[in-house]
């Protein structure tokens, strides 16, 4: 029996995550990672822009992040009681670092996160509904559990990406299209007064990358603002990825509260949630309190090391420089190609993360516009990649990651086998 067979037996599917079972690689066993690589069971070596969904911002094993963890694990356990210097270091740092940020807490995922984001928001301002957009993701907790990838008859009315959540949960959510000012402005004038958050990914990025316009953020924020609403920006993916200050300090809209997580400590499990000091001291230590905020996993020590060595690392190194230029590279190198080869294809993207679309352009600006992708083909193309040792997820609609551990040869090696792969598919 292999590995994959023994893993189905005892895991639903396989797998200990949605997405990580893919067609046509459910026997796919990860064996090694290393920087920009990793291996499966038969010592096949890919590059990898998957990034592990986009944490790994340094690369895999980075040695002074492991260094960092390993030395926590050594020198100090989980208590699960008062708090550790290396905590305190952390919240300084991160709200040193990210505008919105005056007070934060820690949890051990970004779902964590959005949760207590949402919770607070309600309990801070008495109103049960939340608005989030179609094709942004964030988590797998119910009230946010709808409209993130939608087969095109869906877009447009609830779809929830699960059964068993509750009815009353899935009606105090919300959906609008992203990037529709005007949708915002008509379901505040509709609902102002009852909408405790709004909570968008600034730059969905689980759909690709969608670029925000300037209008749509302003919108967001004064609407909000004349509400009273909570307006929370997911940074999951784009915290620290994009720059120490996130997406937030490139777009120059402070939202009331912030998620975080992925990049904070290159793939150790951590999220955060941090903002306005008045909404976050909503949260109390006791049971009962304000706002209820709780996790035995929370702050510890190794997480916390990985992430102290992570944000050192961004911030003395050009790992930023370095990944915007390898990113704008791979979008560069991929439009040139497809240009050449004339197929329909928009390239685009954002700082380390690139995504093509077989589509005709202009780059997509609402989860409606990416309907026109042809799927088989992003598919298509990905899964040849894989037969050049390049690991896109072969997934539609998702987005590639470039690392501070790939180099200029990795893109170079992207580039010549996406010409292959493109010609096999087209073939
Ligand atoms: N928010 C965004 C934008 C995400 O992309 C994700 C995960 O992909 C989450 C929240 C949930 O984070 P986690 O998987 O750590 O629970």
């Amino acid at each position: 029996m292999t590995l994959a067979e023994r893993a189905r037996r005892v895991i639903p599917g396989g797998v200990n995550s949605g997405q990580r079972s893919i067609p046509g690689f459910t026997d796919l066993v990860i064996a090694r990672t290393r920087g920009s690589r990793f291996w499966d069971q038969h010592g096949r070596e890919f590059t990898d822009y998957h990034a592990a969904f986009g944490p790994a911002v340094l690369g895999h094993n980075d040695p002074d992040v492991a260094a960092a963890t390993a030395e926590a694990g050594t020198t100090l356990a989980l208590a699960g009681v008062g708090v550790t210097e290396a905590e305190v270091a952390l919240a300084e740092e991160l709200t040193a670092l990210v505008p919105s940020l005056e007070k934060v807490l820690l949890t051990s995922t970004g779902s964590e996160a959005t949760f207590h984001a949402l919770r607070v928001a309600r309990a801070a301002t008495g109103r049960d509904l939340v608005v989030k957009f179609q094709g942004c993701y964030h988590g797998w907790h119910d009230a946010v559990s709808l409209n993130v990838i939608s087969a095109p008859e869906r877009v447009g009315t609830k779809d929830p990406t699960s059964t068993g959540i509750l009815a009353p949960v899935l009606d105090a959510t919300l959906v609008l299209p992203f990037n529709d000012p005007e949708a915002v402005r008509r379901v505040f004038a509709e609902h102002g007064r009852d909408i405790a958050a709004v909570i968008l990914e600034p730059v969905p990025h689980n759909v690709g990358a969608l670029l925000p316009t300037d209008t749509f953020l302003r919108t967001l924020r004064e609407e909000c603002t004349k509400a009273g609403t909570v307006l929370v920006f997911d940074e999951v993916i784009t915290g620290f990825r994009h720059g120490l200050g996130g997406y937030q300090e490139i777009c120059g809209i402070t939202p009331d509260l912030t998620t975080l997580g992925k990049a904070i400590a290159n793939g150790a499990p951590i999220g955060a949630l941090g903002g306005r000091a008045d909404l976050m001291d909503l949260f109390s230590t006791r049971p009962g309190g304000p706002a209820f905020f709780a996790g035995t996993y929370n702050g510890h020590p190794q997480v916390v090391a990985a992430a102290l060595a992570t944000l050192r690392k961004l911030r003395e190194e050009p790992v930023h420089e370095h990944i915007y230029r390898l990113g704008a590279r791979a979008r560069d190198g991929l439009a040139a190609l497809y240009r050449e080869l004339d197929v329909p294809a928009v390239v685009t993207g954002f700082g380390s993360v690139f995504v093509t679309y077989f589509m005709d352009g202009p780059a997509p600006l609402t989860y409606d516009d990416l309907l026109a992708n042809d799927a088989a083909r992003f598919i298509g193309v990905r899964r040849a990649l894989t037969d050049h040792g390049i690991f896109e997820l072969p997934l539609n609609l998702k987005r590639s990651h470039v690392s501070y551990a790939h180099t200029d040869d990795d893109i170079d090696r992207l580039l010549e086998a996406t010409a292959k792969a493109v010609r096999t598919v087209l073939a």
